[in-house]
């Protein structure tokens, strides 16, 4: 079996407060995602799927097991997309492509808020590369996962009330401008 291992928070637990705080990463990460994890690992024994990587399994099941596979990956890349050291700006490369589609950095971060404001119910939203090279802002409802549609991912932001209910309650608008102190645009820009 190939091991797919439950990946290590890029920061300490404490490290987004006051945006993203202890409490919310205990359970965000340490339960939820935890338990897509070890739910996957359940579902997967004695089955085709035990032995590929965790992006050809996202790409290639279906049901629980979809499910489960695209909240972990979708979960890595959350965590990925934020740091506490987040002064950084998109490289010129990316931002050039940014005005190019949006006309600036705060068209694009408008148009996101507005799609996961819009977003009914648990889901996604992303900013990708589409196969022509272009950026897109797209919402996933649930596990879904641009990889499935030959999409590049850049940027996530998971809009499942778990991810903000503790800091924030009902009041996604707060959690979404706040995420934007928290994006890390070194790595955003190196997927680009
Ligand atoms: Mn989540």
């Amino acid at each position: 079996m190939k091991r797919i291992d439950f990946m290590q928070l890029p920061y300490p637990l404490e490290a987004l407060e006051p945006h993203i705080g202890k409490l919310t990463i205990e359970f965000h990460y340490g339960k939820h995602h935890r338990t897509y994890f070890d739910n996957l690992h359940r579902l997967i024994i004695g089955t085709e799927f035990e032995s590929m990587s965790l992006e050809e399994i996202v790409k290639k099941s279906n049901g629980a097991i979809f499910n489960n596979a695209a909240q972990v990956w979708n979960h890595n890349f959350y965590w990925n997309c934020m740091s506490p050291q987040n002064k950084n700006l998109p490289s010129d490369k990316l931002h050039s492509a940014i005005e190019k589609k949006f006309g600036s950095l705060e068209e694009l971060k408008r148009l996101f808020k507005l799609a996961a404001m819009e977003l009914f119910g648990s889901g996604w939203v992303w900013l990708v590369k589409n196969p022509n090279g272009e950026l897109e802002i797209i919402q996933t409802a649930n596990a879904g996962n641009p990889i499935c549609e030959e999409k590049h991912p850049l940027l996530v932001c998971d809009v499942w009330e778990h991810a903000y209910y503790l800091d924030k309650q009902n009041k996604r608008a707060e959690y979404l401008e706040d995420f934007w102190k928290l994006v890390d645009w070194q790595k955003v820009s190196a997927r680009y």
